[in-house]
C-alpha cells in the first residue's frame, strides 16, 4: 500500500525480518509464517499474483526465478501493514529475492503481496532499476480501489496546501527523495491516470521507451500522443482537481503505439557500470 513506503521507512526498525514458526515453499516463494497455515495461504497467494499479475502487465506469465523469494510474514492485526523487498542486479540478472510483510492477514493478502510482487515483475522484466516513480506506480496502482481513493483524496488534500512536483523532477528520481509522501502519492496518481488512459501494457512499453532512450517527453508522445511533461502535467492536475473520475480505456488499437516484442528484451540503457557490477536494489 502507497503508505507501506513511508511507514516502512519510518518504522523500520519495528519490520521483524524473521519469525519463528512454519514454512510453505511453491516454485517460486518459500514463506516462513508463524503458523503452517498461514505459510501455505501466503505461498499459494504470492504464487497465483505472479502469474496473474505478469499477464496483466507483460501479457504471459513469467518463467520461473532460478531460486525462490524468501518471504518472512508476520501477521499481527495490531501491526501497519508493511513490507519491503530486496533483490540484486548483476550483469542483467536478478536474484537474491528477499521480503517481509507484515500486517492483518487480509491486507497482507490483498495489498501488500500483489504490492510487492509488482516491484520483484517489473525487476524480472526490466533485469534493472526501474525509475522510483515508475516502479511505485505501478506497484500502488494494483492495490485494493478503497486503498487506491484514499491515495487519491491524501494528495488532493496536500495539493491544496503546496504545488505538485513537475514531472521533470519526478521521472528524473533513480531513488526515494526526502519528500516522500508527495512523491509516493504523486507517481500513484500519475501511473493511475496514464493505466486508466491504455491500460497496463502501454504503460510498461512507455516506461521501456523511456529507459531506453532518456527521453520521457519522447516516449510520452509516442505512447500516449502527449506532447510534453509539461502537458501531461497540465492534463494530470486538471483530472486531480475534477477528483480523479474514471477515465473510460479505449480499445487497445486507439492507443498511439502498440507494446511491442522488443520491450521483452534486455535492456541497454544509459545506466554506466549498471552491467558491470552487482547493484542492491531495496523497494519498499
Ligand atoms: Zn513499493
Amino acid at each position: 500500500m502507497f503508505c507501506r513506503s513511508f511507514i516502512s521507512l519510518l518504522c523500520i526498525a519495528f519490520l521483524v525480518t524473521s519469525s519463528p514458526g512454519a514454512t510453505f515453499s511453491t516454485p517460486n516463494f518459500a514463506v516462513r509464517a508463524s503458523s503452517p497455515e498461514i505459510a501455505k495461504t501466503c505461498a499459494e497467494t504470492a504464487e497465483k499474483l505472479r502469474r496473474d499479475l505478469a499477464v496483466d502487465w507483460f501479457g504471459k506469465p513469467m518463467p520461473n526465478w532460478s531460486k525462490p523469494c524468501r518471504i518472512s510474514v508476520v501477521v499481527d492485526s495490531s501491526l501497519l501493514p508493511g513490507g519491503s523487498t530486496s533483490f540484486f542486479f548483476e550483469d542483467g540478472e536478478v536474484f537474491g529475492w528477499q521480503m517481509s510483510v507484515q500486517g492483518p492477514l487480509e491486507q497482507v493478502l490483498g495489498s501488500v503481496l500483489p504490492h510487492e510482487i509488482t516491484h520483484m515483475l517489473f525487476a524480472s522484466h526490466f533485469r534493472c532499476p526501474v525509475p522510483r516513480w515508475a516502479d511505485e506506480g505501478a506497484a500502488t496502482s494494483v492495490e485494493p480501489p478503497a486503498e487506491q481513493t484514499k491515495y487519491q483524496e491524501q494528495l488532493r488534500k496536500i495539493l491544496k496546501k503546496r504545488e505538485a512536483m513537475t514531472f521533470d523532477k519526478l521521472f528524473s528520481y533513480e531513488e526515494y527523495p526526502g519528500d516522500i509522501i508527495l512523491f509516493m502519492m504523486q507517481s500513484h496518481s500519475v501511473a493511475d491516470y496514464l493505466i486508466q488512459s491504455y491500460g497496463k501494457r502501454s504503460f510498461v512499453g512507455f516506461v521501456d521507451t523511456a529507459m531506453k532512450t532518456d527521453n520521457w517527453p519522447g516516449a510520452l508522445l509516442e505512447h500516449y500522443g502527449i506532447q510534453s511533461n509539461a502537458k501531461l502535467q497540465a492534463d494530470w492536475e486538471d483530472w486531480v482537481e475534477d477528483a480523479c473520475p474514471s477515465r473510460d480505456m479505449p480499445d487497445s488499437e486507439a492507443a498511439p503505439s502498440v507494446l511491442s516484442d522488443r520491450s521483452v528484451r534486455p535492456r541497454n540503457i544509459k545506466r554506466v557500470g549498471l552491467k558491470l557490477r552487482r547493484l542492491l536494489r531495496k523497494s519498499d
